[in-house]
């Protein structure tokens, strides 16, 4: 296998690494996820935009392994809060918060707001650097914050996010239910469009 058949994840998410393989699976790479790179730590998120985040992510995990990488940056951008949380949705609620952290600060400010003023989206970006290219999409979902935490599947905010047209949160969905419609899913679908030339027989990711 040459070296452009495999491709890093830059993320320590268990739950991104798992939506993101099954949505690269049958492409005929292999995954490599950070836990195989322990010598890389958190990498500090210092942009102020996901496009910049994202690509400081991949572009540190491409100098350190060497290998095709790809990241991913989220941010919930809710209308009520001026697009807040954003590119600031991890340290939401502090320094190093917890995931319920972060919901219950925003439940807590949205107390009091009908469903119609808790309009909110999840808009991710997917970097792509190999040392030769680096390209990016995004993917947004719009929806709103529920009024209380719902689901115990998912990750970070997906109990308070019901994605428009659908009666559950993310965290009440399956996986398969969530990448078919979210963000990230929908982020991935464009990067593999624009991986596909590359990805085509004989031709080199790396
Ligand atoms: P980051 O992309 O890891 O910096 O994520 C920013 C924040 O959004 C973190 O608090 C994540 O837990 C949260 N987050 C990222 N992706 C998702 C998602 O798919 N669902 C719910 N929360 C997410």
């Amino acid at each position: 296998m040459s070296r452009g058949r495999k491709l890093v994840l830059a993320t320590h998410n268990v739950h991104k690494q798992k939506e993101m393989n099954s949505l690269l699976d049958h492409m005929g790479i292999t995954i490599l996820g950070l836990d195989e790179y322990p010598q890389i730590g958190d990498i500090d998120e210092t942009g102020t935009t996901l496009i910049e985040n994202s690509f400081i992510k991949a572009r540190t995990v491409f100098q350190i392994t060497g290998l095709p990488t790809l990241a991913d940056d989220t941010g919930l951008e809710v209308d009520a809060l001026d697009g807040a949380p954003g590119v600031y949705s991890a340290r939401y609620a502090g320094e190093n918060p917890t995931f319920q952290d972060n919901v219950n600060k925003l439940l807590g400010d949205l107390e009091g707001l009908r469903d119609e003023e808790r309009t909110a989206r999840f808009r991710t970006v997917i970097s792509f650097v190999d040392g030769t290219r680096e390209l990016h999409a995004e993917g947004v979902v719009e929806g709103i914050i529920s009024l209380d935490s719902r689901g115990a599947d998912g990750f970070g905010y997906d109990p308070v996010f019901l994605p428009e047209g659908y009666g559950l949160t993310f965290a009440e969905m399956s996986q398969a239910e969530k990448n078919k419609i979210s963000h990230r899913g929908r982020a991935l679908i464009k990067m593999k469009k624009l991986l596909e030339p590359y990805l085509k027989k004989g031709v080199d990711i790396g």
